[in-house]
């Protein structure tokens, strides 16, 4: 087989991949990108619901998931979210902010993907799709070797940018991973993270009812908490407060869920048996709930009782389902809708300046393949960029 000599090879042509390809390019480096995929930057294609939220103003360590929540600090704060804003502003990709500082194309995720592909053209990167990838070897302390259905590739650098295991039919792989343990890296188990939780069978039939209610919650655990839309669906709960939490959670575990976080339940129920005591309970409450919701949520809590019948202690019984419901998940719908994987490469044998392995010299590891999980909101692809950009400082 031909061999293609190169600087660096980086397997993975998406977010963090195309940010280390450009910034190595930059520098004068010669950058071959390697990816199994007809096509680069799937996953930028689909993200934010075919909008990309690819930053946030408001970027954190503590918006991410690690077993060393110290890690991302570096990174984060050498390539920020607003350096990645003035780049989309160069190419005038038009965006908007929408809750919590995420930011969204306009148009289309196109927008950014383009935007990166351009700028690897501009950075003389070569790309080699639909490349599967047979074997690396390491044959020299200065040298990798890349075994190809297109061919052999070697350099001094090695860039491995594959990504998580969400969504299989897009590409992911658990190549990162073992090739990480190839070269004697330890692996945190993995998991579906930013992912719809699963019903128990008691819990599906009245949830599959409501498929398409959303409602404004805090949900929480001992670990997190996040206020924003649940939405309930024909395959159990979903939306941004859940697919949070879910990063959080662990099997086995209930979540609790306030479903009226600006209402104390026990006082306004109270209050209003006072004030009109014939009206009926799901009337009442059905002023802050959709009377759908109260009805098959509470149907066995007397909704059709008159508030003066009500007792306090049937009072503090409601309330504490409505301000606390004890909500345990039957599982997560896994890695086929996960947005994101949690766990992957220990960060405490990587540079957290440069992303490269503190085992093996001129291996890098970069992007989601890593052990830190963002938060929904743009988070994971900062963390992309960013991670990214420091390994293409010095590949
Ligand atoms: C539906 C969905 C929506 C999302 N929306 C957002 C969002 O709006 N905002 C946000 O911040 N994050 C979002 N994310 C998360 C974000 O897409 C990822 O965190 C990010 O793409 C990770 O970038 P990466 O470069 O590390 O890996 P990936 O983008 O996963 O890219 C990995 C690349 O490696 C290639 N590859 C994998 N295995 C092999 C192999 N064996 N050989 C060769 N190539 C291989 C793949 O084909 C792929 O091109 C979303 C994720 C999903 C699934």
């Amino acid at each position: 087989m031909k061999l293609t000599e190169t600087d660096v090879l980086i397997i993975g042509a998406s977010a963090s991949g195309l940010m280390c390809a450009i910034e190595a390019g930059k520098r004068g480096r010669k950058v071959i990108v390697l990816d199994h995929a007809n096509k680069a930057g799937k996953k930028i294609l689909m993200s934010g619901g075919g909008r990309c939220n690819f930053t946030n103003y408001s970027i954190d360590a503590e918006n991410y998931l690690s077993h060393n929540p110290h890690f991302c600090k570096s990174a984060i704060s050498r390539y920020t979210q607003w350096d990645f804003i003035a780049l989309v502003s160069d190419y005038n990709i038009p965006f908007h902010e929408r809750q919590h500082g995420q930011l969204f194309c306009d148009d289309s995720s196109k927008d950014v993907l383009n935007m990166l592909l351009s700028e690897c053209a501009a950075a003389g990167v070569e790309m080699r799709l639909s490349c599967d990838i047979v074997a690396v070897a390491h044959p020299t302390p200065d040298m990798f070797q890349v075994s190809t259905s297109k061919g052999d590739f070697s350099a001094a650098s090695l860039v491995v940018a594959t990504g998580g295991l969400s969504i299989p039919k897009m590409g992911a792989t658990t190549f990162g991973y073992k090739l990480a343990e190839q070269f004697g890296h330890s692996v945190w188990p993995t998991t579906a993270g930013l992912v719809p939780f699963t019903v128990q069978p008691h819990d599906k039939a009245w949830l599959a009812e409501l498929s398409g209610i959303a409602i404004d919650c805090v949900v929480s655990n001992e670990r997190a908490g996040f206020r924003e839309n649940i939405l309930l669906t024909h395959r159990g709960l979903s939306g941004p407060a859940i697919l949070q939490i879910s990063s959080y959670w662990k099997a086995g575990e209930t979540v609790e869920i306030n479903l009226l976080p600006d209402l104390d339940v026990y006082e306004f129920l109270i209050s209003q048996q006072q004030q009109r005591p014939n009206t009926l309970l799901k009337n009442c409450l059905s002023e802050h709930l959709p009377k759908r919701f109260i009805t098959a949520f509470l149907s066995d809590e007397h909704i059709d009782t008159p508030l003066q019948e009500l007792s306090k202690k049937q009072f503090k019984q409601i309330t504490e389902k409505l301000n606390a419901w004890a909500f345990k998940p039957n599982s997560t719908e896994g890695y086929r809708t996960a947005e994101v994987t949690l766990g992957g490469v220990n960060c405490d044998e990587l540079s957290s300046q440069t992303m490269e392995s503190k085992k093996v010299n001129g291996l890098y590891f970069i992007g989601e393949v890593i052990d830190i999980t963002g938060w929904l909101g743009g988070y994971n692809f900062q963390w992309s960029w960013s991670s990214g950009w420091c390994a293409g400082q010095v590949v």
